[in-house]
C-alpha cells in the first residue's frame, strides 16, 4: 500500500538571483520501498527531501504521508503534529557528520529511540552488530573512521522504526571505494526494517550499482520568465 503521495505539488524560490521551483507532478511510494532521486547540483533534490520530511511546505499540491493530510496540516499550521509525525516515523541520515561528539555511539544510536519516547537498547545493539560497530558502541564519534560514522547515522536514523528514511548525498564524505558499499548497507538494513528509503544522488549509476531503481529528474534552463525548473514525476 501507499507510505507516501504528492499529486501537483510545487515549491518555487523566489530569489531575484536564480529563481527556482519545483514540480512535482505525481510521486508514490510504496510501504518499505526502496528508491534513488537523481538530479544534478541543484536540481532540487535536497528541497524536494525536505519537503518529505515535513520540514519544509509545499506552496500547493496534494500530500498525504502514512494515513496524515500532510498538506492541510501546514495549511492550518499544525507545527506540533508535523514534528510528532516527522519524528516517530521519519529517519534522517545527513551528507556527514550530524553526530553529537559528547554521546557515546550507543548514545547517538538511541537518540532518535529518546526523542520518539520508544528506547529500546537491544535493538541499538542489534543494528549496531548488523552494521559491524557492535564493538564500537562505547566508543565517542571521534575514535570512529568516516565509514563507521556514517553507519552509526544510519542506526540512528533506523532505531525507532521509522516507515520512511530520506537521505541526502549519504556518500558525501565517504571515501568513493566505500560509497558502493554504504549504499548497499543502507538499502539492506531499510529492506531488513521494512521501511522505505529515497536516497538522492547526483550518481545515478552509482545508486544503480547498489542495487537502487533510479527516478532521474527532468531539468529545464530558465525560461521567458527566467525560472529553472526542475520535474520529479513518477506515475
Ligand atoms: P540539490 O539538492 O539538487 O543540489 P537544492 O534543493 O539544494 O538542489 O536547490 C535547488 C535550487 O534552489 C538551487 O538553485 C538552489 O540555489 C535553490 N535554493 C535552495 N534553497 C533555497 C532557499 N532557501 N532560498 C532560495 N533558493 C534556494
Ligand atoms: P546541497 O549540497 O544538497 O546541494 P546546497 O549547498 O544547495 O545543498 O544548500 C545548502 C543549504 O543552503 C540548504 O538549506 C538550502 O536550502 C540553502 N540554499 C541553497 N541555495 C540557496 C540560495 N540560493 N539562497 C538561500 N539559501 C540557499
Amino acid at each position: 500500500s501507499s507510505l507516501l503521495s504528492l499529486r501537483e505539488v510545487a515549491k518555487a524560490y523566489r530569489g531575484d538571483a536564480a529563481p527556482f521551483a519545483l514540480e512535482v507532478p505525481a510521486f508514490e511510494l510504496a510501504e518499505g520501498e526502496a528508491l534513488a532521486l537523481a538530479g544534478p547540483s541543484g536540481s532540487g533534490k535536497s528541497t524536494l527531501l525536505m519537503m518529505l520530511a515535513l520540514a519544509l511546505p509545499p506552496d500547493v499540491g496534494r500530500f498525504t504521508f502514512a494515513g496524515s493530510d500532510i498538506a492541510r496540516l501546514w495549511r492550518e499550521g499544525r507545527r506540533d503534529a508535523l514534528a510528532a509525525l516527522r519524528a516517530r516515523r521519519i529517519g534522517v541520515v545527513p551528507q556527514t557528520g550530524g553526530l553529537l561528539p559528547y554521546l557515546t555511539v550507543a548514545g547517538n544510536i538511541g537518540l532518535t529511540q529518546r526523542i520518539a519516547g520508544c528506547e529500546d537498547a537491544a535493538r541499538v545493539r542489534m543494528l549496531a552488530e548488523e552494521l559491524g560497530i557492535g564493538a564500537q558502541l562505547r566508543k565517542r564519534p571521534a575514535e570512529l573512521s568516516v565509514g563507521q560514522r556514517q553507519r552509526v547515522a544510519i542506526a540512528r536514523a533506523l532505531a525507532h522504526r521509522p516507515a520512511l528514511v530520506l537521505a541526502d548525498e549519504p556518500t558525501a564524505s565517504v571515501h568513493p571505494e566505500l560509497a558502493d558499499a554504504v549504499l548497499a548497507l543502507l538499502k539492506r538494513e531499510c529492506d531488513q526494517a521494512g521501511a522505505a528509503l529515497l536516497v538522492a544522488t547526483h550518481d545515478p549509476e552509482r545508486a544503480a550499482r547498489a542495487g537502487y531503481p533510479v527516478l532521474a529528474c527532468e531539468t529545464h534552463a530558465p525560461g521567458a520568465d527566467g525560472i529553472a525548473r526542475s520535474v520529479f514525476a513518477r506515475a
